[in-house]
């Protein structure tokens, strides 16, 4: 069941998601060669309840940590651990809070130090194939436009894009109906109406869509062991389109003081 939101609950759910956007930026603030995965977590908790804010992945289902932080052919749901990480690496963080009972969701990737240039195009490609999906995101379409345009766009970039996981539906739960992958038919799936809040989130692969799961039950890699990307961001439908409630602007402003990392811009 779909649950259509107040503008007073959209701005709610935002008032979440900018404080993940600062936890966000503070993380990016300290990645760079060396530094383990599992400290980046210890931040990113730290930062989330000094706001007055809960870490949503925290247990969720036994999620056991604040961040998923997936590096490389990781795809999602990397769990932080004493890897440390090194000069090629690309590193994406998802993150959750909950504040005054609304969850905010959003997710980045960044490259440390130099990557191959095949690695940077994939992160350009799945961070435009974002923003191509959010700007079909409008009141009359349909929520399988989303995964078709965002397919679309990673598969003519010569990408591919998982199946397995997708965005979803947001507010007093992290994940609501209805589920928006990123693949799919032309104006197939729910309408899209006012007041849906969704969290958009393409993970696009450089080689083969296929993912499998370790045995730790949530990491999910790609089956040729090549790299994927991954950027989300929650968005509310209003007359006039998607109103992006997620910020990267803090992690923008952390990578320019950062010379450790990079990331591609719209
Ligand atoms: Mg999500
Ligand atoms: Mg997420």
């Amino acid at each position: 069941m779909i649950i259509y939101k107040t503008d007073s609950e959209i701005e709610l759910i935002r008032k979440s998601n900018i404080i993940l956007g600062k936890a966000h930026g503070e993380v990016a603030k300290y990645i760079e060669p060396g530094v383990k995965t599992s400290k980046l977590d210890k931040i990113a908790e730290e930062f989330i309840r000094d706001n007055g804010a809960i870490p949503a992945f925290l247990n969720y289902h036994g999620f056991p940590n604040t961040l998923c932080i997936s590096v490389n052919d990781v795809v999602v749901h990397g769990i932080p651990s004493d890897y440390e990480i090194k000069d090629g690496d690309i590193v994406s963080v998802d993150g959750g809070t909950i504040l005054d009972g609304f969850y905010g969701d959003s997710a980045f990737t960044y490259a440390v130090g130099e990557v191959e240039e095949s690695v940077w195009n994939l992160m350009q490609i799945t961070l435009n194939s974002l923003y191509k999906g959010i700007e079909v995101s409008k009141i009359g379409n349909r929520i399988g436009d989303i995964g078709f345009v965002v397919q679309r766009y990673a598969e003519t970039n010569g990408c591919s894009v998982v199946r397995e996981m997708t965005g979803h539906g947001i507010g007093k739960h992290l994940h609501e109906d209805p589920s928006v992958p990123n693949h799919g038919r032309q104006g197939s799936g729910k309408k899209i109406k006012r007041g849906m809040t969704i969290a958009i989130e393409p993970m696009v692969n450089l080689g083969d869509h296929r993912i499998f799961i370790e045995e730790d039950g949530w990491t999910a890699k790609t089956i040729d062991g090549l790299p994927s990307a991954h950027y989300e961001l929650s968005v509310a439908i209003k007359e006039n389109g998607a109103d992006i409630m997620s910020t990267f602007e803090y992690i923008y402003q952390a990578i320019e003081q950062n010379k450790n990392i990079t990331a591609p811009k719209l």
